[in-house]
């Protein structure tokens, strides 16, 4: 689950990381008052959205009166922000952060990410943070530093010297350094995070000297830890969100949105990824990922290929069962239910094995309706494929 800039930076502040004063706003006349209270005479007003790239997109702007915080406000809320991590969909700005502006005088990068390789939380960090960091990596991969935490520690004073160190931090700036990737960390842990991203942390000049300060900030936290953390479920904003991930969650589905033509409807994460790459592998594309998990019933069968058919590319859906816990029948009758009740005009190609198969294809042929059925994944596969290339 993601939340938006400003919740991550309240969430920072409360672990103590030095972040602009700000507040957020959900119309123009609420960002105008947002920055008089503020005070000040330069503002930045960003857009929230659960998406990168917001600066070169035109989603942050530095103002320098009230009336601009209002007009700029007022053009960003309702509209469609398409920015690189948005795909040209984008995404519409629900609420506006008002924070003061900060005097900048040099951006780095500090990332917090779990690498699978080694299954340790890993500090990614860059003397050249801000907004061109993915050039940065590409053409200079030495100027990112990596750092990676042993869980039974944590992480300790010199390795949070070693890594500001290498990215150029010195001298009063150093303890500064510490103790905000300490608390990064220790905010991350407690708070179930997957990934923790501060681009850019900015060096700022205060007037009573130089400070380091968070001025972006992305967590993403782990959604089966969700059950026991209250404070950050209640930040979910579904209107990031895809609406049919949203109603496939409250079904008990895992349902992930993709960009191809074939519907796929599968018990077990293993079993549908096996599908996706049976299906790319005969030069087709998957229109989602789906899996209804054990003892699906006949209705959890519909609500399936409901919500793949509400996706207009779906030409055609592939039912790939493996029952187990499952029961090949319950299947079958899922959907004959769902061609009755929500008239599918798409072919539905059914593959069943496993417990009560017999049954189960015995209904499917007994119903009078067309599906085309196979005895195997890669021969499912071949036939949807065929099917939506005519
Ligand atoms: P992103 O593009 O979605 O990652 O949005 P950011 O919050 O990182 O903002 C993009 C850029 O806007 C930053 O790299 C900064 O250069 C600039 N920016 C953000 N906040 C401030 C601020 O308070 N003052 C100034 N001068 N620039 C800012
Ligand atoms: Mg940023």
């Amino acid at each position: 689950m993601n939340i938006h800039e400003y919740q991550a930076k309240e969430l920072l502040k409360s672990y103590g990381v030095s972040v602009p004063v700000g507040s957020v706003a959900y119309s123009d006349a609420q960002a105008e008052q947002a920055a008089e209270e503020i005070g000040g005479e330069r503002w930045v007003v960003k857009a929230q959205i659960h998406a990168g790239g917001r600066g070169k997109a035109g989603g942050v702007k530095v103002v320098n009166s009230l009336e601009d915080v209002r007009k700029t406000a007022d053009a960003m809320i309702g509209t469609r922000l398409v920015t690189h991590q948005t795909g040209p969909e984008g995404s519409v700005v629900q609420r506006v952060w008002i924070e003061q502006a900060s005097d900048i005088r040099h951006e780095y990068y500090l990332g917090f990410v779990i690498d699978r390789g080694t299954q340790r939380i890993t500090i990614i960090a860059s003397s050249e943070g801000g907004m061109d960091i993915e050039d940065v990596a590409k053409t200079s991969p030495d100027k990112i530093v990596k750092e990676v935490i042993d869980p039974a520690i944590g992480l300790r004073d010199f390795q949070c010297r070693k890594v500001a160190t290498a990215i150029g931090l010195k001298g009063k700036l150093m303890p500064q350094a510490v103790k905000l990737m300490k608390a990064i960390y220790r905010c991350m842990r407690d708070k179930d995070a997957l990934q923790a991203e501060i681009n850019p942390l900015a060096l700022v000049n205060t007037g009573e000297g130089e400070k380091l300060m968070v001025l972006d900030a992305k967590f993403n936290f782990d959604d089966n830890g969700l059950y026991r953390q209250k404070q950050i479920t209640e930040l979910r904003d579904l209107a990031e969100e895809d609406p049919k991930e949203v109603e496939a969650s409250g079904h008990g589905l895992n349902y992930i949105a993709l960009d191809g033509n074939i519907g796929c409807i599968v018990n077990g994460a293993g079993l549908a990824m096996a599908s996706l790459d049976a299906i790319t592998l005969h030069g087709g594309r998957p229109a989602n990922f789906l899996d209804v998990g054990g003892g699906a019933s006949p209705e959890k069968v519909t609500n399936a290929c409901r919500i793949v058919l509400q996706d207009p590319n779906v030409k055609c859906i592939l039912v790939n069962i493996f029952a187990g816990i499952n029961r090949c029948d319950w299947i079958a009758q899922g959907l004959i239910q769902a061609c009755n009740s929500l008239q599918i005009q798409v072919p539905l190609i059914v593959r069943l094995a496993g417990t009560n198969v017999e049954e189960g294809r015995k209904i499917l042929a007994e119903s009078g309706l067309s599906f085309i059925t196979a005895e195997n994944l890669d021969a499912a596969a071949a036939k949807a494929v065929a099917t939506v290339k005519g």
